[in-house]
């Protein structure tokens, strides 16, 4: 039984993001998205609202063997926790491998049983991130196709509401 942890702040999930979690579900038993819930960053979203707009966009691609979470704390120690052997990062482009290679290792030296492997998203993705998306979503323009459904939704709420 392989279980694999893709953990992020996930502020909110994007179509890049879900990319990453099927590639991931085709190859473990079980995959747990993990939000972040002591990052450095200032969500916009709050833990629980991450945590639903991920399940939501799961439960609309039918993608079975994944579940949700959250933590806070050492990443390692929570994939104990949850017999956890893989670590899933994104990988979209260059910029992202230094930042990326120090977590691994650093990771590697916590507990060198745990393995952090890259996947690529399509193309079409590597350019997205949710700050572009908060940021485009905030003057009101479409992030239609860059997001699931119920985040589209989410956005025109917290932008219309304010
Ligand atoms: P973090 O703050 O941990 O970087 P993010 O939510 O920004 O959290 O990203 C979580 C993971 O998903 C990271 O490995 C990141 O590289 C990856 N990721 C982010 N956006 C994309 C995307 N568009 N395509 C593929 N991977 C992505």
């Amino acid at each position: 039984m392989k279980i694999a942890i893709y953990p992020g702040t996930f502020d909110p999930i994007t179509n890049g993001h879900l990319d990453i979690i099927q590639r991931a579900s085709l190859l473990f038993d079980t995959v747990i998205v993990t939000v972040a819930v002591n990052s450095s960053k200032t969500p916009m979203f709050s833990t629980e609202e991450r945590v639903d707009l991920i399940r939501s966009a799961i439960k609309e691609k039918k993608i079975k063997n994944v579940s949700v979470d959250s933590f806070s704390g050492l990443l390692v120690t929570f994939a104990r926790k949850k017999k956890a052997s893989v670590l899933i990062r994104g990988l979209r482009a260059v910029s992202d491998f230094e930042y990326e290679f120090q977590m691994a290792l650093m990771n590697r030296k916590q507990d060198p049983k745990i393995t952090t492997v890259f996947l690529m998203p399509h193309e079409k993705y590597t350019y997205l991130n949710s700050s572009i998306i908060r940021e485009v979503a905030r003057l009101d323009g479409s992030v239609r196709d860059l997001v699931p459904v119920a985040v589209q939704k989410k956005l025109k709420e917290k932008f219309t509401t304010k």
